[in-house]
């Protein structure tokens, strides 16, 4: 489709399209855009003002809704009716049953199909008084459901239903939830719209829910695109969305200021419709500019990292790489290898992760047989890269180069891997637990006494977050915990660095089990675990080192079942020898890490101690084409950690 810039309605269109950022956009990409019936002239003029503000962007459909308890029914029709004749968009009717007899919904369904209306967007509707609850009346229908299949008697609409995927407030569970919305698709509806919601992350996990139930129907995005907090806070506490903090603060101060706060509701719109297909906007004709502005601007950003690998994961099993230690100590370097010309004071042996600036060509060999052997996903060298680990060899002062560059030439790497291949490749900023612990005391006569107080664990984890992610690193990795306090005071850190940089700095979660009991060195077991680290939203979370992957199967089949998010495992090579080396061979490793893949209990396979390149092209083939896990609907609970997980029943 042509546009037609300078004979589009609006000054803001016009700057709009004529812009080069929105020049491709119109039906490059779906949307639908939902409008309210009119109740004066003057509201009707606007919106016919955003029906041509909007039809440049070819919509697949704009549906006009129905007034609760059918309070609109003849203007919905009216409208709807005008926007069928009179634009080449196709338009839709929301019809919903409250109040309503079959045959008084046969009256509305008839003229509609009368004229000329094909789709119905059919809902079951609240009652008009706030709060009240939804009676069926006897000669009605008693829910979404059916009415869809009454509808399908009446005339072979295309019908879209509701889908909620924070739940429905009233539904019983979110199972029971999907239950009916399998009905409503089973009744014979095509498609379900969703309820608003801020956070992509709610909609992709609904998403895996909603295919994990079996329902391969089309779901289609619900966004709101708001302006006025106090509205988006009033609107989201009938309809049980959550409000992000983040939000809150975005819209902080600019009570006074509208066209700041058009702009923060745009951007705001446009995160969640940037990895939406085919979004809904639930939207008024008054917002059409901001709508607009939402679709059009997203298409220049690009996905976010937490974006992209969400959205590879959905398609595969994802491969981390494997063990940087036992490949480094392969290749037998002397002490001058690593201490380069840095003139530090101690000997520098072992310091393996000096060498991304004394011998940088070992650390990038290692990330080159990585992705070699199939992986998609790169941890930089710098487990031991902080302050505390560091003072043992009198580095401490190189600790954000040290991560910098080793962000740098792992991010260097993996975009020509991904430029060779089209296939993302990530980077993940690795943060080892330190050789001190926050839990636990390491003098047995005083077991009040600590090495290291919360505090300065936070700033030392932030100095190493703030470099990897300047080097480039996609996530922060805080890897082989042992001691969940120190683990927290790593997200803490993270928390402070994504204020500091105001963007999203995605986590990823590993910890490790000390005893086959499968509790860590702090004493959580997996799950008190996950429910202690879950407010943060990590992208992955999972286990690594440990034992070698026999030992950890009935731990990963445990936080597999209850964690509403990525799960990654990267074991050891088994179990080490006398002489502390690792004989599990490739193909054993894959052969267990495929039993987990096959259970449909993992996303993102790799290895730690003692795996070498070739167990890693081992895991990747023994896993390619087995369906990734699809995440748990979880059940809203309190749960709360000691060292033991604790549910409160509602
Ligand atoms: P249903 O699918 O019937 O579900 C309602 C509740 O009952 C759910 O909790 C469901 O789990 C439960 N339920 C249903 N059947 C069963 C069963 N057999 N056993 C156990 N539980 C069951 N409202 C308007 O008034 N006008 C509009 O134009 C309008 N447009 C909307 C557009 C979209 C995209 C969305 C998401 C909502 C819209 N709504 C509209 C709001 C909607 O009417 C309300 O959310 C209403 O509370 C539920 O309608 P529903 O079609 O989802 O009902």
């Amino acid at each position: 489709m042509t546009i037609d810039i300078a004979n589009l309605p609006t000054a803001e269109s016009r700057r709009a399209m004529a812009s080069p950022m929105f020049a491709d956009v119109a039906g490059d990409a779906a949307v639908s855009f939902e409008f309210f019936p009119p109740k004066t002239e003057k509201m009707n003029e606007t919106l016919w003002d955003a029906v041509k503000t909007l039809e440049p962007l070819a919509p697949r459909f704009v549906s006009v809704t129905y007034g609760a308890g059918g309070s609109t029914r003849e203007r919905t029709h009216a409208t709807v009716a005008r926007i069928a004749q009179e634009t080449r968009i196709p338009a839709a009717a929301h019809l919903t049953c409250v109040d309503a007899s079959r045959d008084d919904i046969a009256d509305v369904a008839n003229a509609y199909w009368d004229a000329g209306i094909r789709h119905i967007v059919a809902l079951r509707g609240d009652p008009p008084n706030q709060g009240g609850k939804f009676v069926a009346r006897d000669d009605g229908y008693a829910s979404a459901a059916d009415l869809v299949d009454g509808l399908r008697r009446l005339h072979p609409f295309e019908i879209s239903v509701a889908a909620y995927p924070e739940t429905h407030p009233e539904a019983l569970s979110g199972a029971s939830d999907l239950d009916n919305l399998k009905r409503k698709l089973d009744a014979g509806a095509t498609r379900a719209i969703t309820q608003f919601f801020f956070e992509p992350d709610i909609f992709f996990r609904f998403r895996d829910a909603v295919a994990g139930a079996g329902i391969d129907a089309e779901i289609v995005p619900g966004l709101m695109p708001v302006s006025n907090f106090a509205a988006v806070q009033r609107m989201s506490a009938m309809t049980g969305t959550a409000v992000p903090h983040w939000m809150e603060r975005l819209f902080e101060g600019l009570d006074d200021l509208p066209a700041a706060r058009q702009l923060v509701a745009a951007t705001t719109a446009a995160v969640c419709r940037r990895r939406s297909q085919f979004p809904f906007l639930h939207a008024e004709q008054s917002r059409a500019e901001l709508c607009y502005l939402s679709f059009a601007g997203t298409e220049a950003k690009g996905m976010t990292p937490r974006e992209t690998l969400l959205a590879e994961a959905a398609k595969r099993i994802l491969i981390t790489d494997g063990a940087f230690g036992t490949e480094i100590q392969n290749r037998k370097l002397t002490e001058s290898d690593y201490a380069g010309s840095l003139g530090l004071s101690h000997d520098q042996k072992g310091n393996n992760d000096i060498l991304a600036l004394t011998k940088p060509d070992v650390p990038e060999a290692i990330h080159r047989a990585y992705f070699d052997a199939g992986a998609d996903i790169a941890e930089t060298n710098t487990f031991s890269a902080n302050r505390i680990s560091q003072a043992d060899y009198g580095a401490e002062q190189l600790v954000a180069d040290i991560n910098r560059e080793s962000a740098r030439l792992a991010r260097r790497v993996a975009d020509e891997y991904a430029a060779h291949d089209g296939r993302p490749r990530f980077v993940a900023g690795a943060i080892g637990p330190t050789n001190k612990t926050l839990s636990l005391s390491p003098d047995v006569n005083d077991p009040g006494y600590r090495e290291i107080d919360w505090d300065h664990l936070v700033d030392v984890y932030h100095e190493q977050a703030t470099a990897l992610v300047d080097g480039g690193a996609d996530f922060i990795l805080i890897e082989t915990v042992f001691d969940t306090l120190n683990a927290k005071a790593g997200i803490m850190a993270v928390k402070q660095l994504e204020a500091e940089l105001n963007r999203d700095v995605p986590l990823m979660l590993s910890m490790t089990l000390t005893d086959l009991s499968g509790r860590n060195l702090s004493g959580h077991t997996i799950d008190a675990f996950w429910y202690a680290v879950r407010h943060a939203k990590p992208v992955t979370i999972g286990l690594n080192c440990s034992f070698g992957a026999t030992q950890l199967r009935p731990h990963v089949k445990a936080l597999s079942a209850i964690a509403d998010t990525l799960i990654m495992v990267y074991p050891n090579a088994g179990l080490p020898n006398e002489l502390g080396a690792y004989d599990e061979l490739p193909q054993e490793t894959a052969a267990f890490v495929h039993e987990w893949a096959a259970a449909g209990q993992v996303n993102i396979l790799g290895g730690c101690c003692g795996s070498t390149p070739a167990h890693i092209a081992a895991m990747a083939r023994a896993v390619a084409g087995i369906a990734p896990r699809t995440m748990p609907v979880v059940e809203t609970r309190m749960r709360l950690a000691g060292l033991e997980p604790m549910v409160i029943a509602a």
